[in-house]
């Protein structure tokens, strides 16, 4: 079975989620942390556990997700995972950090492994889908852990809301499409881990969404 712990790191309050199983492998979903004391957080938390990373998976390329992956990469040496869709995100990821009001950051090196919908990541003996789930950025993906019953959605479904669509590559239609065509046939007792606020359910979004419900 896994297990999770989130940090919120940067000034966007970005949930940087952190998962692993009995074998103590584990997978940085989302790596947001910005400053040195966020850094020394994560890989406290990463160190003091005996964890043993395997790489980092971002859900989309907006800077918010991305702005840690160099320093993870650098510390354990290992890949960053994302769809190939994501590109033009971490290539702009420079300039999104100046329109969101971020202090300059530096360049954020391209994902080194491509994911594909449907591919089955595993972590130790557990594992992970990856759900395409695009519309609040070019390339999102989900990440389903079924026999947990946890899926974590990035940007694109929130606690009572959804991803904003109206930056480049955003597309409401389908944004609500992923949303309900992908998410919402998952269980309704499944857990939404999002990229900000708190967790939520499938059932609950799919009744009280104001966006996307049905
Ligand atoms: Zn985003
Ligand atoms: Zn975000």
């Amino acid at each position: 079975m896994l297990q999770i712990n989130s940090f919120v790191f940067n000034p966007f309050g970005e949930n940087t989620y952190v998962i692993f199983d009995e074998t103590k492998e584990c997978v940085i979903i989302d790596p947001g942390c910005y400053t040195a004391s966020e850094e020394d957080r994560l890989f406290g938390y990463i160190d003091q556990h005996q964890l043993k990373p395997l790489m980092v998976i971002n859900t989309h390329g907006h800077v918010d997700h991305v702005v840690g992956n160099n320093a993870v990469k650098r510390r354990y040496g290992i890949p960053v995972a994302a769809h190939s869709d994501t590109h033009p995100d971490f290539t702009q990821a420079k300039r999104q950090a100046v329109w969101l009001g971020f202090q300059p950051v530096g360049d954020i090196d391209l994902p080194d492994v491509d994911l594909q919908d449907d591919e089955v990541i595993k972590i130790g003996e557990s594992s992970l889908e990856v759900i395409c789930t695009p519309g609040h950025a070019r390339g999102s993906i989900s990440l389903y852990a079924p026999v947990e019953g946890w899926v974590f959605t990035g940007d694109a479904l929130f606690c009572r809301s959804v991803g904003r669509t109206d930056l480049p590559g955003g597309d409401f239609e389908e944004l609500r499409e992923s949303i309900r065509g992908r998410l919402f046939t998952l269980p309704n007792d499944t857990e939404v881990f999002s990229g900000h606020g708190e967790s939520t359910t499938i059932g609950e979004e799919k009744d009280f969404n104001p966006y996307v419900a049905v």
